[in-house]
């Protein structure tokens, strides 16, 4: 059946950012959406990405509107799968054979792709979401016709990972053949990652029941600031032995500012070299039946940035910007709690990373914040981080003082 979608009933970032903007006090603080904000509190294209357009511009190449490939354009594809997977040397080549990669529709669109490819092909009893997850995994795996389960991952009381009763609910409950998804790096919303050493478990209790597993990679440099650390855990899946299913949805959004743009691909690494043309021919069909191609010109900036070394280094220069600005709110939010002696334990905003954190703050308490203080947030307790800036982040720590001893 159809199912009728009301962004903002439906989905609860963008009905949060509504009703802050229809509030007119001027104490509000929106820390319910997902984007990256400058100590302003304005939007902050990237300097590298403003250049990359500048220089498009200026070479004014009369083919930069023609169609491109159904499957994408093959320089930019290079660049984000090594992004991914590692640079291609001579240790990685062969491996990186294994990989089939396509343009898609931002991180949406390729967590979306991947969906459809995955039912079609691995025919899943069940795809397995963490226990919370970003939203929208349920609509994109409702609508590729798979049944949505969840694991725990999130333990509220202990504000850790829920990593005991994760492993024994996959080893129990997922059948053989079932589908995974895991959240690459800073995970949505909870902030909260495996260690090193529970990837590694997890790789192997995945591999012991022959999941196949799709990372969700919307946050790759936003979590530690370092484009190899934060995608570790790929890189830890795709190494093992033998070769998993493995589907990577990577979203340039977050990355490089490019929100609107919609910037991302969809890379597969098949357990089987031999298979390889049949993936990129079915997933030539998927996405010629529903959009033909991905738009070129956000893929273009991302090409040129990755492509040229001082626009590279450049554009590590811009991630660090982001995540030690994040990195600071993190900590003044922190310790102005500690200095204030709010009631309970704030170690985790420490502990979690990347934009967001599950500050533990209960729905009521949530309400509180918005009715009394003007201060939006999602009602698990959410907050987005890049909302806070030197102004208002000791504005947000008193009131959150305030609704925790009420
Ligand atoms: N996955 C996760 C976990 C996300 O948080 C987001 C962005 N909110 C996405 C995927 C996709 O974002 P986009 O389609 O803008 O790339």
């Amino acid at each position: 059946d159809l199912v009728a979608y009301n962004a903002a009933l439906s989905d609860e970032p963008f009905e949060v950012n509504k009703a802050f903007h229809q509030d007119p006090d001027p104490r509000k603080v929106n820390l319910g959406i997902g984007v990256y904000r400058s100590e302003q509190g304005e939007p902050w294209p990237l300097p590298v990405v403003q250049k990359a357009e500048q220089i498009i511009h200026q070479e004014s190449d009369p083919s930069r509107h023609e169609y491109g490939a159904i499957t994408g354009d093959e320089d930019f594809l290079s660049a984000a799968r090594q992004l991914v997977f590692g640079p291609e040397d001579d240790g990685n080549r062969q491996e990186l054979a294994r990989v089939t990669s396509v343009q898609t529709i931002s991180g949406t669109g390729a967590n979306h792709l991947g969906a459809m490819f995955m039912a079609k092909r691995f025919k899943p009893t069940n795809v397995w979401l963490p226990e919370p997850t970003w939203s929208n995994h349920y609509t994109i795996w409702d609508f590729a016709g798979v049944k949505c389960r969840a694991y725990p991952y999130y333990n509220v009381n202990t504000q850790m990972l829920d990593f005991e009763r994760m492993i024994e609910v996959l080893s129990t409950q997922a059948q053989r053949g079932d589908v995974i998804v895991l959240h690459a790096c800073a995970h949505n919303p909870t902030g909260t990652d495996p260690t090193k050493d529970q990837w590694e478990q997890i790789a192997e209790t995945c591999q012991k029941l022959r999941l196949a597993i799709l990372f969700d990679s919307a946050y790759q440099g936003f979590a530690t600031g370092d484009i190899d650390n934060d995608a570790w855990a790929i890189r830890h899946f795709f190494r093992r032995k033998p070769a998993m299913n493995l589907c990577v949805a990577q979203s340039f959004s977050k990355n490089f500012g490019l929100y609107g743009q919609r910037v991302g691909a969809c890379h597969f690494a098949v357990d089987s070299s031999s298979i390889e043309d049949s993936v990129r021919s079915q997933l030539a069909y998927l996405i010629r039946a529903e959009y033909s191609m991905a738009p070129s010109w956000g893929a273009g900036i991302v090409k040129r940035v990755l492509l040229d070394p001082e626009c590279y280094r450049e554009w590590k220069q811009d991630l660090l910007t982001m995540s030690r600005r994040i990195l600071k709110m993190r900590s003044a939010l922190y310790s102005t709690l500690i200095e204030l002696k709010t009631p309970g334990s704030w170690e985790h905003i420490l502990s979690q990373v990347g934009m967001f954190s599950y500050t533990g703050l209960s729905p009521a308490q949530v309400s509180l914040m918005r009715q009394k203080h003007h201060i939006y947030m999602l009602k698990s307790g959410r907050i987005s981080l890049s909302g806070l800036q030197p102004r208002n982040v000791v504005y947000v720590a008193n009131c959150i003082d305030s609704v925790v001893r009420e």
